[in-house]
This record gives structure tokens, sequence and C-alpha cells, in this order.
């Protein structure tokens, strides 16, 4: 590897101050400097050097040895190996405990944990400490899958845990012949609509929808399957009429259907994770997307709706907060988005109190402890400048989060209170652990 030539001053002396009235700053080769970007990001791809090289004989040579990106020393410095320390010095408030009992609406028991029983042992002891009464796993599939889950959950933990079930879309259908996709069967959608109901006699809470359904799935013709096509329909009315909620996930943050560039506010992340953008043309558009689910959540005002990761428009609260007007029967949770909100601490906390009975709390998780108690101390307190996660670098965006100092009527709504109300079995679990943790 090889450090790109920078321009001297010299070579650019004759462009300087050729603008009125603007600095006379050196001026280099137009565009030079996004070569230098380029290398920056890319970890040290030397960029088209505008030079002649210098005549030398050609000598066979051993290649030298590859210089550290690390910006010492005048090197450059690879994005990668940027890790800033901040001088600010700030009041810290390190929250090790939520100050009310929390409902997790959003965990992956399944996923992450792998249904190894210490790590739920461990788990659960770390939701004793941070007072999170109940998490709702939303892994629970169907069947003889969801049997499993709940041995895995309930077993010990009935009191702990409510559970959500997934529509499985492919059933006995071969991954590439969609043609064979269970949700291409005639009758499928009233199958599910059955199912649904005897998970409902089996304790099941709700359902979860994953981001693959609009981005992933696939018609016979080879066309992606459509949010709010109506053969789907009555899922969304089962869940209505049977009290399940749906959460669910559309889309993915907007960073994410942009080109991996320079310009990628998440370049760090998508360089690290390629295959997580829907950047292109095998990817209807994200507001396509956005659009075709609020359609399905206007069609069925009898189902409540939780738009998970802040109904995926963080980015953009006045638009969440359009449609949290229109749609009386859509909810939001901000799992994994506290990135998104503690960069605008402002209008996330605005937001967050208007719509104070539209909010549900969530994780993600299971995280470690030292991100989860990040959750506590960005709603709870002001804060400056703190990180949104333990890993270094942040692992969705560079940069740092600041708190929002709920009010303790809002703090109540979105750590418990609406969950109760609209999550069945959450109600009695939180009595269950209030009545525990008041003992003596
Ligand atoms: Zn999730």
């Amino acid at each position: 590897m090889i450090l790109p030539t920078l321009p001297s001053p010299k070579c650019s002396a004759v462009d300087r101050g050729t603008h009125k009235g603007r600095p006379r700053y050196p001026r280099y080769p137009r565009y030079q400097w996004l070569s230098w970007l380029v290398f920056a990001l890319l970890g040290g791809h030397a960029p088209p050097t505008f030079a002649d090289p210098p005549q030398t004989q050609a000598q066979p040579q051993a290649p030298e040895p590859a210089a550290p990106l690390d910006g010492r020393d005048g090197r450059e410095l690879s994005l990668r190996n940027f890790r800033p320390r901040s001088e600010l010095r700030v009041p810290q408030h390190l929250l090790t405990r939520a100050k009310f009992p929390v409902v997790d609406v959003h965990t992956h028991f399944r996923h992450r944990l792998r249904h190894d029983p210490e790590a739920l042992d461990g788990f659960v002891e770390l939701m004793d400490r941070n007072n999170i009464a109940v998490c709702v796993s939303l892994d629970g599939k169907l069947g003889p899958d969801l049997a499993s889950h709940r041995d895995y959950l309930w077993k010990r933990y009935r009191d702990r845990f409510v559970i959500f079930t997934n529509v499985d879309w492919q059933g006995d259908g071969e991954p590439d012949k969609p043609e064979t996709w269970a949700c291409h069967q005639s009758g499928f959608a009233r199958h599910v609509a059955k199912q649904l109901a005897e998970a409902k006699r089996a304790g099941v809470s709700g359902l979860k929808v994953f981001k693959q359904f609009g981005l992933v799935y696939k018609n016979p013709d080879g066309s992606l399957i459509r949010i709010d096509d109506p053969r789907w329909d009555p899922i969304w009315q089962a869940c209505g009429e049977l009290g399940l909620p749906v959460i669910i996930h559309t889309a993915d943050p907007a960073a994410f259907f942009k080109p991996i560039d320079a310009f990628n506010e998440r370049w760090e992340e998508l360089s690290r994770h390629p295959d997580w953008s829907f950047y292109g043309d095998g990817f209807p558009s994200r507001d396509e997307l956005l659009e075709a689910r609020n359609r399905v959540i206007r069609r069925h005002p009898r189902t409540i709706f939780l738009g998970a990761h802040v109904a995926n428009q963080a980015e953009d609260l006045s638009v969440v907060d359009k449609w949290l007007e229109e749609l009386p029967n859509l909810y939001v949770e901000f799992a994994s988005r506290i990135g998104e909100l503690g960069r605008q601490p402002y209008s996330a906390r605005r937001f967050l109190v208007k719509h104070a009975d539209r909010l549900m709390f969530g994780t993600d998780g299971p995280w470690p402890e030292t991100r989860i108690r990040l959750y506590w101390r960005f709603v709870e307190t002001f804060d400056e400048n703190f990180p949104y996660s333990e890993k270094d670098p942040p692992p969705q965006g560079l940069w740092q989060i600041h708190g929002i100092g709920l009010p303790d009527d809002v703090l109540r709504k979105l750590y418990y209170e609406n969950a109760a109300k609209l999550i069945p079995g959450v109600a009695e679990r939180l009595k269950t652990y209030e009545s525990r943790t008041s003992e003596p």
C-alpha cells in the first residue's frame, strides 16, 4: 500500500485568490479532495495522482511495508482507525436501573440466546437488577417451534415473558422456488388465521412480522411479495378479532436505501455489512414499503399495529407524527433507535411527549447490560454527548446522543402502562412483579 501524494502548496499557487471576496486558501486540483476522502474511507487504497511518475530505472524491489493509516506523523488516517475521545466535561448520570417497571416489547430470545438455559437465567438476573418486569419475545414461530420456545421461557419464568408468534410464509416449500411456498397456495391466509386462534389459546400475545416481508419474500413470477396484497387481509383481520397486536418491521434506516459511498451517514456500518443495503433496482423504495404498510394499517382499523423501530422513520419524526395523527391504531416503539432519537433530542422529546399514549418501550435485545442502561440514561436524564452503545466504534452511525429527561407521567406510559393496556398477558405479569418487588 502506498500513501497518496499530497499536493504541495507550490503546485496550487497559480490558483490562489482567483475568486473575489473569498478567503485565499491554496486550491487543489478539482475533485482532489474527493479522492482523499475516498482514500481515507477505503482504508488506504491510493487515489490516482495527477503528477507524472518520476522516471527511474526499473529495478526489482521488495514491496515496501504498508504504513499504518493511523494519522500520526503526518500520515493519513483511515476512518476505521478514527476513535476520537471526547474532551467534553459535563455532568454524567450513569443510571443502573429504570425508575419504573419496564416492559420491553421488542426482544429476540430465540435468535440471540439460542435457547441456552444459562443465558436465560443470567438475563433474568439482569432484568431484576434493571427493573425490567416483562420481556416480549418476538421469536415464537408456530407449531412445534412455538412449543419449544414456550418451554424455554415459561418452564421457569412464565411470569416474566410473553410471546409473539410469526407467520410461516414458506411452509414446506423450497427456499428458491417461491411457487412452492405455503403463502402462494389457496386458502393460506385463512389457514394462518386458524393457527393464530390456536396460538392465542396456547397463550401467545401477538404477531411479529419481520422485514423480509416486503424486501425478500417473492411471488412465483419473481417479483417481491407486496405488503398490502389483499391476499393477506384475513391475517390482519384475525389479529384484530383475536385481540393480538401486530408488531411489524417494514423497511430499514434511510441510509440502507442509499448508495454505500462517501456521502452515506452509515458508511462505516454498511461497509462491514454490505448485505444490509437495500439500495438499487432489486428493491422497492423505502417510501413505497412504508406506504404499503400504512395502507394495511388503514384498512384494518380494529387491529393494533406497533411500528417497530419508530415505524422505521426515526430520521424524520415529523412524518411519524403525521402517521400517528392519521392512524389511530398505530403505535411505535424505539428498539435500536435511541441512536437516532438521541441525536435530535429536542425533536425526539417533543415527539415522545406529544404521543405519550402511543409509545412502547423496546430494545431489540437481549443486549449487554451496558447498552440496556444507556436506554435509561437516554430517556431519564439530560446528560449530553454520550454513546448509545457499548461498542467501539458505535455500530449505527459515528455519533453520540443526548438525554431527553422525560417527565414521570410519560415515562410510566412508555415503560409499562401502554403495553399493559394493549398486549394480552402483560398486565397480570406486572401485578405479580410489583407484588414481589414491594415485599419487604
Ligand atoms: Zn428485532
